[in-house]
């Protein structure tokens, strides 16, 4: 079982290590609680990390430490499972940087603050850049949003990892409430009828056409003349055809993580309470059940018990 809001990093001789990511919105931190960072992490023998998302990671606690941390500290996780909405990215737009067109950061903080831990389909990143120069990533980002001369720009599908994807131009032009209004429908309608898959993923599997008539038709006020294929009906992506077949047998040494939970989602839950959070990471669609339970230290038959009695 894992410690509170920890992510396990190695095991090194038996030995585990933890590590925590209290939230930051914004990269915004007041100096005091970043003394107490400090105060904290020396006191538990533990290092700080800059994260590329704006936050400080504590890194290598041991797991009994790991409560009186966030109790030290009195601060929330940045996370509260991996299928969420991240923390959104922001740059210092017109309000800190010479070079912004808008207020990046008061979008972003209340982006932030409407969708922050929502649950997702997938792990779900969001960036606010004040101008084209693009310093919060927009392109590589689930849902970008870009100030320009001519008002905000809403990209979508981006991201990084082991399936690099730019984004594309959703729409252009908005002010601040249109660019709300739209994230709010793309949210949805991702919500509604994306399998476990990144924004990317999902607008390439029903078509980038479908996509962005569907999601300008909601926007426009209409309902979309024809609905994409529900969870249900989805057909199954590459990773799903390629894994040895679970669906007449037991689960086994050799299932895919994404197979198993795609035919019985209630086995999220019994991943979660092994110490397998991160079932949004690309490595989880495609690992056996075998190589995830080595990484993660989890006791291999244990697991499979659980999901087998699922
Ligand atoms: S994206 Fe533009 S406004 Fe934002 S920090 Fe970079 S240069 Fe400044």
């Amino acid at each position: 079982m894992l410690p509170k809001a920890a992510n396990l990093q190695k095991i090194r001789e038996g030995r585990r290590t933890y590590a925590i990511t209290p939230g930051i919105p914004g990269g915004f931190i007041k100096p005091g609680l970043i003394r107490k960072y400090a105060d904290v992490a020396e006191k538990y023998g533990a290092t700080l990390k800059i994260t590329s998302a704006q936050r400080i990671m504590i890194i290598g606690l041991k797991g009994e430490d790991v409560d009186k941390v966030w109790e030290e500290l009195g601060v929330n996780p940045a996370l509260s499972y991996a299928n969420c909405v991240r923390s959104v990215k922001m740059c210092p737009g017109s309000a800190f940087c010479k070079r912004g067109l808008a207020d990046s950061v008061k979008l972003g903080m209340e982006l932030d603050k409407r969708y922050h831990k929502q649950e997702m389909p997938s792990r779900l990143k969001i960036g606010v850049a004040g101008c084209p120069n693009s310093c919060a990533e927009v392109h590589i980002k689930d849902i970008g949003v870009m100030a320009t001369e001519e008002g905000w720009t809403v990209l979508v599908g981006g991201s990084c990892g082991r399936k690099p994807r730019l984004a594309t131009v959703l729409a252009e032009g908005l002010d601040e409430d249109r660019v709300l209004a739209l994230v709010e429908i793309v949210l949805a309608y991702y919500k509604q009828y994306a399998d476990i898959e990144r924004m990317g993923e999902f607008i390439e599997r029903i078509g980038w056409e479908n996509f962005r008539r569907d999601v300008m038709e909601l926007y426009a006020g209409r309902q979309p003349a024809e609905q994409p294929e529900t969870k249900a009906t989805a057909a199954a992506p590459a990773s799903a055809v390629n894994a040895a077949p679970i669906q007449n047998g037991p689960i086994t040494k050799d299932s895919i993580i994404g197979d198993i939970i795609r035919q019985n989602p209630n086995t999220i839950a019994i991943f979660r309470a092994h110490g397998m959070g991160c079932l949004g990471c690309p490595s989880a669609n495609g690992e056996n059940l075998e190589k995830a339970a080595g990484i993660h230290g989890i006791d291999l038959d244990a697991l499979l018990s659980a999901l087998n009695k699922a």
